[in-house]
């Protein structure tokens, strides 16, 4: 399968610069990338943009794609995550094969390589606390200063380096920097930290066995370099860090310099996609978890009822560059209906059920009728729907006193009941509060599949019969922020101050029509008139069934903005 499968993916800038590179023969003609995931989180529509990205140019040049953690950071990284974000990838249609990667699998490796920058000159073990770290670093404005440890011997260097390695030091007392330039305009040549002491850790991978982790550029570099990659594609908060990914290969002579090449980041509309901010919303319990369907993260659409291919066909209409932009909600939620347009049997559900008795249908018959999955594609073939004296019909499809135009059901008014009957409002029954609590309607036996003779029915409504139904409960999501852009806002307001508290609607009174007894977890369905739900599948047997709108049948972001 390859983006978006039949259609051709636009030859982005990365994609210009890697045909150059085949023409030019660089690499031999061999395309390699990888999807580098730090597992301290649940991937979110963000990192689908990067899989698509590096996995669709492996496909296309016949290439390789790794997947490898970048878990040089234990204290917030664990193996849920870990296994989580190999479950996203596969699901978004991905495959490694044998290229499961952990940047820790080459910490052996890192240290020989940091013994080689000691032995070379080019890094040195620094006694400074952090804080004066940051204050010798300088500004934007003004070089920074050398530490009075940088001129320290090969041999102390490397002395004091087994040391932090055998955990004789506590954690910051030490670390191992690169020395670059104090005064680079660029900061982060100026000696950035190469190695810290972390006691106490263990690390998902590698135990308690180090005392000592690698920093991420010089471990992204080389492990890029280890696994022979040809072109390391990142976001553009890495393009100042170019120039150290080029200096760690440079200086260590390494057989292979992968290119590191830098895209915007995908923002996506009235939500947000830092890993940081993701979990502070799920431990603070602000949604249920990180597979909640409000969540822009892979396993929260996944619940929600997204599918694959639409997510794939996001991520190619969006397109690659290196220009920052914000994409609007309405572009994925597209994707998403053109897609279960196609694949999704309709059905009928009532979500705001009101009784109807049709007083000359005979007690205790049940009708077969049939009615068509698709209504375009009669390859989805039909299903069978039982029709009788009680039914639901939705609540707003029927008012006392109508506005102009309401084309349903009215007191005296005829319906067209879809895939049924004509039926007529007789009589209307209310509680002792004056709601309405049932309507008795008659239904005309002559209008099964054809039109009244003589008589214009211009609406069509759905219903369930209500001997039959399934009863469910059905959620309705909407965005999960008030506020377009809720990082970044103008008065400088936490996003957690945009939260919209209606995000969530939970409907517990629904009624399905019979054949959605057998709706399997994840399987998705259009509710005729309401949208596309899916099956939840966090729901457990025996429970209630939980539908989730995935999308309602039209744009109606317009609209609420
Ligand atoms: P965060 O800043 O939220 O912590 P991250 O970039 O640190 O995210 P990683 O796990 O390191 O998260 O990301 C893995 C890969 O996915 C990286 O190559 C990163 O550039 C890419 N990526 C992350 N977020 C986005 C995004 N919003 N758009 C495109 N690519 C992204
Ligand atoms: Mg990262």
């Amino acid at each position: 399968m390859s983006d978006s499968d039949s259609k051709t993916t636009p030859k982005n800038f990365i994609r210009q610069i890697i045909d150059e590179d085949i023409q030019a023969g660089k690499n031999q003609g061999r395309v390699a990338t990888r999807f580098p995931p730090e597992p301290n989180g649940y991937l979110h529509i963000g990192h689908a943009k990067s899989i698509v990205l590096n996995f669709g140019i492996a496909q296309d040049y016949d290439g390789t794609c790794n997947l490898r953690f970048d878990d040089t950071n234990p204290h917030k990284e664990n193996l849920e995550f870990v296994e989580a974000i190999q479950q996203d990838v596969r699901w978004l249609g991905y495959d490694w094969a044998d290229r499961l990667f952990f940047a820790s699998d080459y910490f052996e490796q890192l240290y020989d390589f940091a013994v080689q920058l000691i032995q070379k000159g080019k890094a040195y073990v620094d006694d400074l606390s952090a804080d004066d770290i940051r204050q010798y670093r300088g500004t934007l404005k003004e070089p920074g200063k050398n530490s009075p440890f940088r001129d320290r011997s090969v041999e102390e260097n490397l002395g004091l380096f087994a040391r932090m390695r055998a955990g004789e030091f506590p954690d910051g007392a030490k670390v191992l920097r690169a020395k670059i330039d104090m005064a680079s305009p660029n900061i982060n040549l100026r000696d950035p930290t190469i190695y810290r002491i972390r006691h106490g850790v263990v690390h998902h991978q590698t135990g308690a066995q180090w005392a000592i982790y690698p920093m991420y550029d010089f471990t992204h570099c080389l492990s890029d370099m280890l696994e022979n990659i040809t072109h390391s594609i990142c976001t553009l908060e890495f393009e100042d860090h170019r120039p150290l990914y080029d200096w760690f290969l440079d200086e260590l002579q390494t057989p292979c310099h992968p290119q590191q090449i830098e895209f915007s980041r995908l923002n996506l509309e009235y939500t947000v996609t830092s890993k940081r901010k993701l979990t502070e919303l799920v431990d603070q319990g602000l949604v249920e978890g990180w597979d909640d369907p409000r969540m822009p993260t892979i396993a929260g659409l996944r619940r929600r009822g997204y599918t694959p291919q639409s997510i794939r066909e996001f991520c190619r209409l969006i397109g690659v560059t290196k220009a920052d932009n914000i994409v609007e909600m309405a572009l994925l939620e597209t994707c998403i209906r053109d897609d279960l347009n196609e694949r999704a049997p309709r059905r009928m559900a009532v979500l705001h059920p009101l009784k109807v008795v049709l007083s000359n249908y005979p007690e205790e018959t049940t009708e077969e009728l049939t009615a068509a999955n698709h209504p375009q594609d009669s390859g989805m073939g039909q299903r069978s729907i039982p029709f009788s004296r009680e039914l639901y019909i939705d609540q707003a499809d029927f008012e006392e006193i109508p506005p102009k135009k309401y084309k349903r059901l009215v007191p005296g008014g005829e319906v067209r009941l879809r895939n049924a009957y004509v039926i007529r409002c007789d009589e209307i029954i209310k509680d002792d509060q004056g709601n309405i609590v049932e309507l008795r309607c008659s239904y005309d036996p002559d209008t099964l599949g054809k039109n009244p003779e003589g008589r214009k029915v211009k609406g069509v409504i759905h219903w369930v019969s209500a001997p039959h139904a399934v009863q469910a409960e059905v959620r309705l999501y909407d965005r999960l922020f008030t506020h377009p852009t809720p990082d970044a806002t103008k008065d400088g307001s936490d996003y957690k101050d945009h939260i919209n508290s209606d995000s969530l609607r939970t409907l517990t009174h629904c009624y399905l029509e019979r054949s959605l007894e057998e709706a399997k977890a994840g399987e998705a369905f259009q509710f005729e008139r309401e949208g596309y739900f899916c099956l939840d599948p966090m729901h457990q047997a025996g429970d209630l069934p939980v539908f989730n709108r995935t999308v309602t049948l039209r744009d109606t972001w317009a609209k609420i903005q």
